[in-house]
C-alpha cells in the first residue's frame, strides 16, 4: 500500500510514525514544502524571546531520522500543488528547481495546516512586521529585533552623555494564546509593548470576567492594552520605525510588529480536489477523520471538528488534536477501528509567571447557543495546604449541567497548580464526569502539592451543594434586586465594603436573625463564599430565603476591574 502525507509538522508526522508502527510493509512517502519537518511550533514565542536559544531545540525530527527510523521517505521543499481523486495521484512540485512530479496514492493524508490570518491593510508588507508560524518566520524575528537593537545600542554610545537607552517598541497585535505569548516574549526581550485587539477582551476563548483579570496581569507587567480597537493600517515613520495606525485614530509607533491575528484552515488543495468543506471553513472528516473524497483523510489544523460539549462544527487548531488525529488516521489507514472523540479546547497559556487554562464550554458560548441549562461556581483555592509556606490561589470558574450535574467546562488562573486543575478536570470532562464525580476524585496529596480537599474536589462538593439545594446560589448581577448580609468580620471592611450590605459577622448570626427580613430573599457575601455558604446553612434551617454570593468579594473583584477597564483606567 502507497500512502502519501501531505505536511510533515503535527498531524502528518505523527500520522507517519503510527503508520510504520502498524504497518512495516506500508510505501509512506511525506512531503513538507517547507525547509523542515516535525518542528515545535508550539516553542516558536520562546526562541523569539530567547528562552530556547537554540534554534536547532526546536527541531524535534528530520528527514534523515524518519528515513533511519521509519524508513520513510520525507521530501522537504517539496510542495503538493494537485490531487487527482479520480486517479489517485498527486502532483509534487519541487520548490527549489520548480520540477513537477506525479506521483499516485493508495491513501493521501492531508494535514497542510493554517495559515496565519494576513488582512490586506495599507502598509502590511513593510518591512519590520511579521507572523510567527514558521522556524524561518522566528529567524526573521529574531534577526530583525537584534539588528534593531545594535541600531538603538549604536545611537546610544554616539550621543556620548545620553545615558538612558531608548527602549525599542513593540505593537502586538491579536490578544489570543500566540499574540499573548509574543507579548511576554518581547517585554522579556527589553520592548515596550501594547497589545491592540479587536474585542472588548484578550483571550476571546474565555469569559469575559477571567479576561479581565488577565489583562490586569498584563498592565501589572508594563503592558499596553488597546482593547475595542481594530488597526486600519500601518505607515513608515520618518525614524525608520512603523506607525500602527488604528479604526479609533490613535497611532502607536513600533520598532515591530507581530501580527496574531489568529489563523484560517488551509483548504487550497482540499477545494481544488473537489473535498467538502464544512460550515467554518475546514475540510469536513467522519470520527476517523475521512474526507468526502474516496481514499482521503485529512487531520489538524485544516480539519473542522466537533465540539465536544456542544457537539457543533468547529475550528479548534490545537497540537494536541492534530497529534491524536495524525494516529487516528493512521490506524484507520492500517485496518483498526479507531475514532477521535471531539475536541474540548483544552489549552493554557504561560504569562509572566502565572498560567490562564481553560477546558469545555464557556458561559459566552452556551449563551450565544441559547443554552440555558447551566450552573457556574466561582472558587478561589489554594493550589497547595495554606500551612504549607508559599501556597498562592487559583482563580477558577466551573460550569456544569443544572439538570444532571455534567461537567461542561472549566477556566483557571493563578501562579500554581493551574495547569494540573484543568488537565485533571479536561479528562473527567471527556470522560462524561459529573460534579458529584469530581466530589469523589482521588488525587495525590501531600501539603506542598495540594490539599486534601483539592480544588477538583472542592470545585465538586460546591457545585453539589448547590444542585443538592444545601446552597442556593446567586450571583453579583441576580444579587442586586435582594437583601445583602456581609458576614465578614468588620476589620475586612475596612478594606472593601459593599455599602448597601448589613453586616452581621458569622459568629453573631445566631443571636441577630431579629434583624433579618423573611419576606425578602437574602443574598449573603463574605470574601469567597465559603463563610457565606455556613451562614446560608444557618438562614435556611431557620426558615429563611438566603442564597450565598458565588465567589463573594473575590469574584465581585472580576466586576470592579470589568468597570475599572470600561472606563479604559
Ligand atoms: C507560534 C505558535 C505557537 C503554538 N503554541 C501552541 C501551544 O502551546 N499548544 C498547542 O496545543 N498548540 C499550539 N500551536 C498550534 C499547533 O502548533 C498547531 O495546532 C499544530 O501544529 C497543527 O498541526 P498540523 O499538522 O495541522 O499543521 P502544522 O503543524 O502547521 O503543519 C502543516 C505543514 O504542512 C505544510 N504544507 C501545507 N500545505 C502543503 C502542501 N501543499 N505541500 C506540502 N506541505 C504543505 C506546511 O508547510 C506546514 O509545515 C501553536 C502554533 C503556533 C504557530
Amino acid at each position: 500500500m502507497k500512502i502519501i502525507i501531505v505536511g510533515g509538522v503535527a498531524g502528518g508526522a505523527s500520522c507517519a510514525a503510527r503508520l510504520r508502527r502498524l504497518d512495516e510493509k506500508a510505501e509512506i512517502l511525506m512531503v513538507e514544502r517547507g525547509p523542515y519537518v516535525s518542528y515545535a511550533n508550539c516553542g516558536l514565542p520562546y526562541h523569539v524571546g530567547g528562552v530556547i536559544e537554540r534554534e536547532a531545540s526546536l527541531l524535534v525530527a528530520n528527514e534523515q531520522t524518519f528515513r533511519a527510523q521509519f524508513a520513510i521517505d520525507v521530501r522537504t521543499g517539496c510542495e503538493a500543488i494537485e490531487i487527482s481523486p479520480t486517479k489517485k495521484t498527486v502532483q509534487l512540485r519541487d520548490v527549489a528547481s520548480g520540477e513537477v512530479t506525479t506521483h499516485s496514492y493508495d491513501k493521501l493524508v492531508l494535514s497542510p495546516g493554517a495559515a496565519s490570518v494576513r488582512p490586506p491593510l495599507p502598509g502590511i508588507d513593510l518591512p519590520g512586521i511579521f507572523h510567527v508560524r514558521t522556524v524561518p518566520d522566528a529567524r526573521e524575528i529574531r534577526e530583525w529585533v537584534e539588528r534593531g537593537s545594535a541600531f538603538l545600542a549604536g545611537l546610544h554610545r554616539y550621543s556620548g552623555f545620553q545615558t538612558v537607552r531608548p527602549k525599542p517598541r513593540a505593537v502586538v497585535i491579536g490578544g489570543g494564546f500566540i499574540g499573548l505569548e509574543m507579548v511576554e516574549n518581547l517585554v522579556h526581550c527589553g520592548f515596550e509593548v501594547t497589545l491592540v485587539e479587536m474585542l472588548d477582551q484578550v483571550l476571546p476563548v474565555i469569559d469575559p470576567e477571567h479576561a479581565r483579570v488577565v489583562e490586569a496581569h498584563l498592565k501589572r507587567h508594563g503592558v499596553r492594552l488597546a482593547l475595542n480597537d481594530g488597526v486600519a493600517g500601518f505607515k513608515q515613520a520618518a525614524n525608520g520605525a512603523i506607525d500602527v495606525e488604528t479604526k479609533s485614530g490613535k497611532t502607536y509607533p513600533a520598532d515591530v510588529v507581530i501580527l496574531a491575528l489568529g489563523v484560517r484552515p488551509d483548504t487550497t488543495l482540499a477545494k481544488m480536489a473537489g473535498l467538502e468543506i464544512g460550515e467554518r471553513g475546514g475540510i469536513r472528516v467522519d470520527e476517523q477523520m475521512r474526507t468526502s473524497g474516496p481514499d482521503i483523510f485529512a487531520v489538524g489544523d485544516a480539519v473542522e471538528v466537533k465540539d465536544f460539549v456542544t457537539g457543533q462544527w468547529s475550528l479548534i487548531p490545537l497540537a494536541g488534536p492534530a497529534n491524536r488525529q495524525g494516529r487516528i488516521a493512521a490506524d484507520v489507514i492500517a485496518g483498526r477501528d479507531s475514532r477521535f472523540r471531539g475536541t474540548q479546547g483544552t489549552s493554557i497559556v504561560g504569562l509572566f509567571g502565572a498560567a490562564i487554562a481553560w477546558t469545555g464550554v464557556s458561559e459566552k458560548v452556551l449563551n450565544r447557543i441559547g443554552d440555558t441549562d447551566y450552573e457556574k461556581i466561582y472558587l478561589y483555592p489554594n493550589a497547595h495546604a495554606g500551612y504549607y509556606p508559599g501556597a498562592k490561589p487559583i482563580a477558577m470558574k466551573v460550569i456544569f449541567r443544572k439538570s444532571d450535574g455534567r461537567l461542561l467546562g472549566a477556566q483557571a488562573l493563578g501562579e500554581d497548580g493551574v495547569d494540573k486543575r484543568i488537565s485533571v478536570l479536561a479528562a473527567m470532562l471527556q470522560m462524561g464526569a459529573t460534579i458529584y464525580d469530581l466530589e469523589e476524585a482521588e488525587l495525590c496529596y501531600a501539603p506542598q502539592f495540594g490539599s486534601a480537599k483539592d480544588p477538583v474536589n472542592f470545585a465538586g462538593m460546591v457545585a453539589a451543594d448547590v444542585l443538592r439545594s444545601d446552597m442556593p446560589l446567586s450571583h453579583w448581577n441576580g444579587a442586586k434586586t435582594g437583601f445583602l448580609l456581609d458576614v465578614r468580620e468588620p476589620m475586612e471592611l475596612a478594606v472593601e465594603k459593599v455599602p448597601e450590605a448589613l453586616n452581621i459577622p458569622l459568629g453573631q448570626l445566631r443571636g441577630r436573625l431579629a434583624e433579618l427580613p423573611r419576606d425578602r430573599e437574602i443574598h449573603v457575601i463574605c470574601r469567597s463564599g465559603q463563610r457565606a455558604y455556613y451562614a446560608t446553612r444557618i438562614l435556611l434551617q431557620n426558615g429563611f430565603n438566603a442564597k450565598t454570593i458565588s465567589g463573594g468579594m473575590l469574584s465581585l473583584a472580576h466586576n470592579y476591574l470589568f468597570e475599572t477597564n470600561e472606563e479604559g483606567g
